[in-house]
């Protein structure tokens, strides 16, 4: 009865084994090409990888900057496309040869001895060199050399890269040729204009010829410009010069100085200081003649009267500068005494405004303005630190009067620290605040404080004092700092910015500085000076300027910010350039410290 069933369950058990059997070998079949197409694709993966990075790598031998291989004998092994643009060489031309080939004579030798030795000492070089192309042409480029090891230290290769900056240079050069005259009348600006009286003393001390200083300044052109608007302003002032300009001779120089303040200087004048006063007396009415006429500015006419300070230029031992400053105050003499009067420099002015300025200090009488420095979207992301001058009787006083009186007087350096210690207390006392912490004040430094020999020791003391959070400190620098002892200036800049302290510089585009030594200064930003920017959609020239001065930033990898910015459109032109943080009347005039936290207050309530 069993074997049947016997028979049955052995077949059944055959059976079931067959099939465990086969689901066992189809498994493992499943498993291994499971395995094996994930191999295939990670070989895959791989593969693309290599090809990604070996495209990489290719880009960026093909960037803006020439690369040149060479190895370790320094015969060329590889150029890239650029090189050869630059060069105009092509790789036949170059390969196997030696980099000498492109030296264009203007370095000496020992200029490549100290090249070879800082690659070989440190493995590195960067700096500016003038080579020269097939066509013979030189130029200037920035190269940077390094040298290459293996893993067990063997010098394999050197590698440079470099860029044509004949550009730059080129840009640089206008940069400097614009900048000296007015671009809104075209007559001369102050830079050219202190020249012209370093040109007329140095007259002075060989023939013995006077000459006089004339400074003018529109009595009412805020008014014009604030009623018809800044662009009659502009007409204003452009009609004014032709008018000052028609009254006199060619030798003598015209000049814009600042916004309404006109200056002419008289050279050359045969007679005596006497004489010469009695000229220039006769000139300043023919000045203020040519303003009786309405000026018509569009559809309006507008009537000026100006008020005229004049100093006599009898001793070649003075600087342009103290002519100035004599001129500025019998300016502001004649300013005090009502409009249209004419008023002359005399030494007991200066004894008086000195004696003044020094007690300044002990009467409490400076205060400090700020002035908001905002962002693309228009908030707020700090201010700059503006001195004032209370006077008991002329009111608030602007630094153009005073700072360069304190500075000849060497009053700059009490004056600065008060400046200094007043901002960086401003910064202790908002770095509590979540909502004002994050703002930067910055100081202007005079160029005359920053060289003072004790300058380190004055600001640190002042940093102890306060505890200034220093991160949020700008010290705003201007060129003139660097024409000399400019090693002096680099090493002090230094030691603060080791501190935390950053550096901008101030007027950017109006001094004498060398883009080579720019690079070396451990600057944070540059400020595209005010003259430029109010420019910038009237002229081509100022426009090429700011946007080269944008450019430069970006390549030195700069900060920029634009001030003076006064209208809408000039931020809109700005930031198309890729400038994104301004300071200006459109954002802010100088300012209380209360109103500047009332308009952070609103800020952050908006
Ligand atoms: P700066 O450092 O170039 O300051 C900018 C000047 O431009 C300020 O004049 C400011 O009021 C003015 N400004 C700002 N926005 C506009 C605008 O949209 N349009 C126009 N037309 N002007 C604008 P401020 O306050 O009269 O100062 C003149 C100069 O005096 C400063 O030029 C700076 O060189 C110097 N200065 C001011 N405070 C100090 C200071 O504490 N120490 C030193 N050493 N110099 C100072
Ligand atoms: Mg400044
Ligand atoms: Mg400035």
């Amino acid at each position: 009865l069993l074997a049947a069933w016997r028979q049955r369950a052995l077949i059944l058990t055959l059976v079931m084994g067959v099939i465990a059997l086969l689901g066992a070998w189809g498994a493992r079949h499943y498993l291994n090409r499971l395995a094996l197409a994930h191999q295939l694709r990670q070989r895959i993966e791989e593969r693309e990888q290599a090809r990604a990075e070996a495209q990489i790598a290719a880009a960026a031998f093909q960037t803006h900057l020439g690369i040149l291989i060479t190895d370790a004998e320094g015969f060329i092994l590889k150029v890239n496309d650029t090189f050869k643009r630059i060069t105009g060489y092509s790789d036949e031309e170059v390969i196997g040869k030696n980099p000498r080939m492109f030296s264009s004579g203007h370095h000496n030798a020992a200029f490549y001895r100290r090249l070879w030795r800082s690659v070989m000492a440190t493995g590195n070089w960067e700096g500016e060199i003038w080579n020269q192309r097939k066509n013979g042409e030189l130029f200037p480029e920035w190269l940077t050399i390094s040298a290459v090891y293996d893993a067990d230290g063997n010098l394999t290769n050197y590698v440079a890269t470099m860029s044509d900056i004949s550009e730059r240079k080129a840009a640089e050069q206008e940069i400097h040729q614009l900048a000296f005259y007015d671009p809104i009348t075209g007559f001369a600006n102050r830079r050219l204009f202190i020249d012209r009286i370093g040109t007329a003393l140095k007259e002075l001390n060989r023939h013995q010829r006077c000459g006089a200083l004339i400074l003018i300044d529109i009595d009412n052109f805020n008014h014009v410009n604030d009623t018809l608007g800044h662009h009659a302003g502009d007409q204003l002032l452009q009609s004014v010069a032709r008018r000052f300009g028609r009254m006199l001779r060619d030798t003598d120089t015209l000049a814009r100085l600042g916004s309404d303040e006109f200056a002419v200087l008289i050279e050359g004048i045969d007679g005596s200081p006497r004489q010469t006063q009695q000229l220039a007396e006769h000139i300043a009415y023919k000045l203020l003649a040519a303003l009786d006429e309405p000026i018509s500015v569009g559809e309006e006419s507008a009537l000026v009267t100006a008020s005229v300070g004049i100093t006599i230029i009898a001793d070649s031992q003075r600087s342009a500068d103290d002519y100035l400053q004599q001129g500025d105050m019998a300016l502001s003499q004649a300013k005090a005494s009502g409009r249209r009067a004419v008023r002359f420099f005399d030494p007991s002015m200066k004894v008086k405004l000195e004696s003044e300025l020094r007690q300044a200090l002990e009467h409490q009488q400076w205060r400090l303005h700020y002035q908001p420095q905002v962002d693309r979207r228009g908030r707020l992301i700090g201010v700059e630190a503006l001195l004032r001058w209370q006077h008991p009787e002329r009111g608030l006083v602007s630094p153009g009067e005073f700072i360069p009186l304190l500075e000849s007087t060497g009053l700059i350096n009490d004056v600065g620290e008060w400046v200094l210690e007043e901002a960086c207390q401003q910064l202790a006392q908002w770095a509590g605040s979540p909502l004002l912490n994050r703002l930067t004040i910055s100081v202007n430094i005079s160029p005359l404080q920053f060289r003072e020999n004790n300058f380190l020791q004055r600001v640190e003391q002042v940093f102890q004092r306060t505890q200034a959070p220093l991160e949020q400190l700008k010290l705003e620098v201007t060129e003139t700092l660097f024409v000399e002892a400019r090693d002096d200036a680099r090493d002090k800049m230094l030691s603060l910015k080791a501190l935390g302290v950053r550096f901008s510089l101030d007027d950017f585009g109006t001094g004498y500085s060398s883009l080579a030594y720019l690079a070396q200064l451990p600057l944070d930003q540059l400020k595209i000076d005010q003259s430029f920017v109010q420019q910038v959609l009237e002229s081509k020239a100022n426009a090429a300027i700011v946007e080269s001065t944008i450019a430069l930033a970006k390549s030195l990898s700069l900060d920029v910010i634009a001030e003076g910015v006064e209208v809408e459109a000039q931020q809109a032109w700005l930031m198309a350039h890729g400038c994104h943080a301004f300071q200006g009347y459109l954002f802010g005039r100088p300012v209380s410290v209360n109103d500047i936290e009332a308009a952070v207050l609103a800020q952050s309530y908006a």
